[in-house]
């Protein structure tokens, strides 16, 4: 065993997984970490999405970490503007911005001779006990092939791109796809154009999502009597995971009350056609279920166009469809979303004897418990694969992950352990079991979505998410490589370790 040691940390990315580390990381006493993220500010997604409607389908009330309770939250569903201010708030009120390396994009890191060099693009090396991947999922904008694509010239771009400067108001507008960016654009932009068309591939459901706003009586309660406060997230809680969590892993009242509401709403479209059009082919939640509020009033007005027709091809004026209709529009907007099966991949990660994430994904990503990969010591990702992102508030999953990496990084500032990846054989297993559990969830009742990495698996959560927290709870020895300091001091790079006793 070797002595007591502050362990080294840098993070890769300042959104929501990144600051909650960071936090947890400030509060248990250790300053030696840095927050990279190549962005200019913090916020992840909510940095990156600032496109008209913008917000979470998650409740407020339970999108706020536990250590930062936020009385202030103005609308039921946060606005996108709501929770950037709250993530600068908590990095404010956390002592978090000396640690931030903002404008810094890591390119590359690679562990050698028992710790992580992290390369940024800038060619800055530097090197660190522990390396977490904080870097998001629904970060790589997915642009569809569609031909002609270059050749359109209005203006075009992906809905993570949004153009500040944009105007759309009077103007003829494109929206490519139906999922939450599609259909909460739509709400925004409806009333503003002078034609709206909305390019749908497959119809989705959508949960009407209250528009509501908390009152200033009730934020003041929120603010003055934390018991308040503490009891509605309490509430919101057991209403989100009783029902929205439940639903998608087990096949109850739950999944029937949801998939209800959804075609109870759906009946406000008084056009048959309209109807039958925006009528989705598979199961409520089998995709991520689409939160929005007004969508179909939005849909009806006569200024708005549900084009159903497959899209032939982008032209210089607009989007010509299999029918040979040409619309031609000013605005064209790609909310085709994104790529989550990349996960870290914008860096290169290079583990023990040089393999890269690139050899152990080959197959699609896969990772043990969700946090951590055989041969890649000291490393753990935050909303690493499988987690359970379909039916949780992103700030729960993070919180639970980052108390997991704690344990580890306690473990090794004790001196207990130097170096910790897991072993094959319990990734392979717990891999093993996720399969097994899929066919009971309603994502695999058959429906294409970014559930799903390029090779058709998929990547969310089976269980509840109790489940998940439970898992993470504890550590468990037997299923890592470890290797004590004297150990790991003696072994040069490239070579491997024995299992742990
Ligand atoms: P998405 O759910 O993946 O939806 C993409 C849409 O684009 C789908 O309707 C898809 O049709 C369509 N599409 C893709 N390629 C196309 C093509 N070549 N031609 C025509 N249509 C095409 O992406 P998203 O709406 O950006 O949402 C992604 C996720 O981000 C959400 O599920 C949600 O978790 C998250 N999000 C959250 C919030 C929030 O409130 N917290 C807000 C926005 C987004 P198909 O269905 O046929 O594939």
């Amino acid at each position: 065993m070797g002595g007591r040691r502050k362990a080294r940390i840098a993070i890769i990315g300042a959104g929501v997984s990144g600051i909650c580390l960071a936090v947890k990381l400030k509060l248990s006493g250790n300053d030696d970490f840095v927050v990279f993220d190549r962005g200019g500010t913090v916020g992840g997604v909510w940095r990156e999405n600032v496109y008209p409607g913008v917000s979470c389908d998650v409740p407020s009330r339970i999108y706020s970490f536990s250590f930062a309770p936020n009385p202030d939250w103005d609308a039921y569903f946060a606005r996108g503007d709501e929770i950037r201010s709250y993530l600068d708030r908590v990095v404010e009120r956390y002592g978090i911005g000396p640690h931030l390396r903002l404008g810094e994009e890591v390119v590359e890191a690679r562990f050698v001779a028992g710790e992580w060099r992290v390369l940024t693009a800038r060619g800055v090396e530097s090197r660190w006990d522990f390396l977490i991947a904080a870097t998001g999922l629904l970060v790589q904008p997915a642009l569809p092939e569609l031909e002609g694509r270059n050749a359109y010239r209005g203006v075009a771009m992906h809905s993570a791109q949004w153009e500040s400067g944009v105007d759309v108001r009077g103007k003829r507008v494109a929206i490519i796809g139906t999922g939450a960016t599609g259909t909460q654009m739509t709400c925004a932009l409806a009333e503003e154009t002078e034609h709206l068309y909305l390019f749908q591939r497959t119809a989705q459901w959508v949960f009407p999502k209250p528009a509501r706003r908390y009152s200033v009586t009730t934020k003041g309660l929120h603010r003055l009597v934390p018991g308040f406060s503490r009891l509605a997230d309490r509430f919101w809680r057991v209403a989100f995971q009783g029902t929205i969590s439940a639903a998608a892993v087990s096949a109850g009242w739950q999944r029937r009350l949801i998939g209800g509401i959804c075609r109870l709403s759906l009946r406000q479209v008084r056009s048959k056609e309209l109807r039958r059009l925006l009528t989705p082919v598979d199961d409520p939640m089998c995709k991520r279920l689409v939160a929005a509020s007004g969508f179909y009033r939005a849909v009806q007005q006569q200024n708005v166009t549900v084009v159903g027709e497959e899209i032939e091809r982008i032209t210089e004026r607009g989007i010509l469809t299999r029918d040979g209709r040409e619309r031609e529009v000013d605005v064209m907007v790609f909310a085709t979303g994104f790529r989550a099966d990349t996960f870290m991949r914008s860096v290169n990660v290079v583990g023990r004897a040089g393999r890269t994430i690139e050899d152990v994904w080959s197959d699609g990503p896969r990772a043990y418990r969700t946090v951590a990969l055989p041969g890649f010591p000291n490393f753990f990702m935050m909303v690493g694969p499988n987690s359970p992102f379909s039916s949780e508030s992103v700030m729960r999953i993070a919180e639970t992950q980052s108390d997991y990496v704690l344990r580890w990084i306690e473990l090794f500032e004790s001196g207990a352990v130097a170096e910790m990846s897991p072993t094959q054989e319990a990734a392979d297993r717990f891999n093993e079991l996720l399969r097994s559990a899929m066919p009971g969830t309603v994502f695999s009742s058959g429906c294409a979505s970014w559930y799903h990495d390029s090779r058709g698996s998929l990547m969310v959560w089976p269980w509840t998410v109790r489940s998940h927290h439970r898992m993470l709870s504890r550590i468990q020895l037997s299923h890592f490589d470890i290797r004590q300091r004297e150990e790991a001091g003696r072994s040069g790079p490239g070579s491997e370790s024995g299992a742990c006793p």
